[in-house]
């Protein structure tokens, strides 16, 4: 028989998950004056966000760019704290350098006015077109974060300022019944621009030839607001966030699995691990709600409408101990696939496309301390799908091969014999090391124009004091989002 937990009755705050979002939600409930504990299934915090250290290497496991670094600072002035105190990160001079199969390489700049220079230069852009580019989707984030991102999937109507007249044209601008690939053709001269802006579909594991182009905010973000990089890497924005929690009396106890959320009455009144019952007055769950709903709520009504959601893509992830030190590489490079088109074509249909877009990030190249002298940490990644029973043995092996033949071709060197030791993510891994469904990165996708209002609220109508949190809930995945997903949790929690 279990034994039931009695800790602070009627004050607990259970929280299920300590991925970034779980984190967050455990710092504002404590903040508030509650008593906060988080169980997690695995022996250390901060799910995705994970750190693989070996021989002088130090490799970011999931995240490696950090976007609007106001919300991650808001959080811990909310609570109080200086974030300075616990954490910072800077500016890279350059985003992304982007390399295509004829051999051309193009650098996106941090500075806009010489990332726009770069685009006219090198691809023949038009200046006016790219200046009415940027002015757009800057409107379009304005709208759009107070309404939709900031704020519960209901309340959005609430949120919206201003004349019919000007939110029309916002709304058109957003261009929800297009592709971003079809607006992205229409905004650019050159197909290798059409690509770059394309891209951006993948941030939250989408297909551009499907996404609506209102993912064309991503870009506003990366190259408007700002990409960064957290010092001492990814793994600090947990670290962060674990320190904080721990000076406002969050307690975790880890390697602690819930199995089951206890609901009387369409009340959550607690949780069941295999061992013990934890009593709580309110429980947020960070678990993936695609896992959560058939594993901890079996016998809840499904949100069978979000659960049938086409999930996001996931990766593969290789980290190669590298002994070399000229690469002609910056710390966030894009090497892209000759056809973009039937990449995304097989990503569709569960398969690997043999000339995949490879993305390699390489923090030693600013933190000298991430890899020993004359050794890089290479961090290698290419979009694939979610797992559906594939064969990844064989996949990986494949991958690998079309990996290095691409570098081979790109870089003109072979660079099998300068890897020291390689360690591989897959979706297999991810799924069993944070519980995500079929090890999606983003949860669900966002191939269709609506799949943004089906991604889970923050409660359960029926169901009272249990609030979900994490990238599988609205507003969505990535950092930024998943911290804004506690911040809508919590505030709405105190309403119940
Ligand atoms: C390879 C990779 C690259 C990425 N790149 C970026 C990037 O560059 N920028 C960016 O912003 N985002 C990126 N992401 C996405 C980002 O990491 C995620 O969106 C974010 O970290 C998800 O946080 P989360 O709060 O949803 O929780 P998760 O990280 O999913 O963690 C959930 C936690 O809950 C725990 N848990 C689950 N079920 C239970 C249970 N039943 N009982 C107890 N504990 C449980 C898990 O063990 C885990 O610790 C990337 C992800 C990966 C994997």
């Amino acid at each position: 028989m279990k034994s039931s937990k009695i800790n602070n009755l009627q004050q607990e705050i259970i929280v299920i998950g300590s991925g970034v979002a779980g984190l967050a939600s455990a710092c504002r409930m404590a903040a508030e004056g509650n008593s906060v504990l988080v169980l997690e299934s695995a022996s250390t915090y901060g799910g995705k966000i994970g750190e693989y250290t070996k021989d002088g290497f130090r490799f970011d496991k999931g995240p490696s760019l950090f976007t609007l670094p106001e919300i991650l600072d808001e959080l811990f002035l909310d609570c109080g704290k200086n974030p300075r105190d616990y954490y910072n990160y800077l500016q890279l001079p350059i985003v992304t350098k982007y390399f295509f199969p004829d051999g051309s390489e193009l650098n996106a700049y941090a500075n806009l006015d010489a990332f726009k220079k770069e685009l006219v230069d090198k691809l023949d852009e038009k200046a006016d077109k790219l200046d009415a580019f940027f002015s757009q989707i800057e409107k379009v984030y304005e709208f759009v974060y107070p309404v939709f991102l900031a704020n519960p999937l209901k309340e959005f109507y609430k949120n919206i300022k201003g004349s019919w007249w000007d939110n029309l044209k916002i709304l058109l601008k957003m261009e929800a019944h297009r592709s971003l690939h079809s607006s992205n053709n229409a905004w650019f001269e050159h197909e290798k621009t059409v690509q770059l802006f394309d891209r951006f579909a993948t941030y939250n594991g989408s297909n551009p030839y499907k996404a609506p182009a209102t993912l064309n905010v991503i870009p506003h973000l990366e190259h408007q607001l700002g990409a960064y990089y957290v010092q001492g890497g990814m793994r600090k924005v947990v670290d962060s966030l674990y320190n904080l929690a721990l000076d406002l009396g969050v307690r975790f106890e880890f390697n602690q699995s819930v199995e089951n959320i206890a609901i009387k009455n369409g009340l959550a009144t607690g949780v069941d691990t295999k061992i013990q019952q934890y009593q709580g007055s309110k429980v947020f769950c960070n678990m993936d709600v695609n896992m959560a709903y058939p594993k901890l709520l079996a016998e809840q009504k499904q949100p069978r409408l979000t659960l049938k959601q086409e999930k996001s893509t996931s990766a593969l992830v290789f980290y190669w101990g590298m002994q070399i030190t000229d690469s002609p590489l910056d710390v966030h490079n894009v090497i892209f696939s000759g056809d973009y088109k039937e990449e995304f074509a097989c990503l569709e249909k569960g398969v690997l496309s043999d000339d995949p877009t490879v993305y390699i990030y390489i923090s030693s190249k600013v933190d000298g301390k991430d890899a020993p002298a004359n050794h890089e940490n290479w961090f290698v990644m290419i979009n694939v799908p979610p797992d559906s029973g594939q064969d990844w043995t064989s996949l990986k092996e494949k991958a690998r091969k079309n990996i290095l033949k691409k570098l081979a071709h790109q870089l003109g060197d072979s660079l099998e014999d300068k890897i020291l030791f390689e360690e591989i993510l897959d979706p297999i891994k991810i799924e069993r090391e944070t519980s995500s469904f079929g090890g999606a990165l983003y949860g669900n996708s966002s191939n269709n124009m609506f799949a943004a209002f089906l991604r889970h609220p923050h409660r359960n109508n029926q169901i009272k004091n249990l609030f979900f949190v994490g990238g599988s809930t609205h507003p969505g995945g990535g950092i930024p989002l998943c911290l804004l997903s506690a911040k809508i949790a919590v505030n709405g929690s105190k309403k119940e």
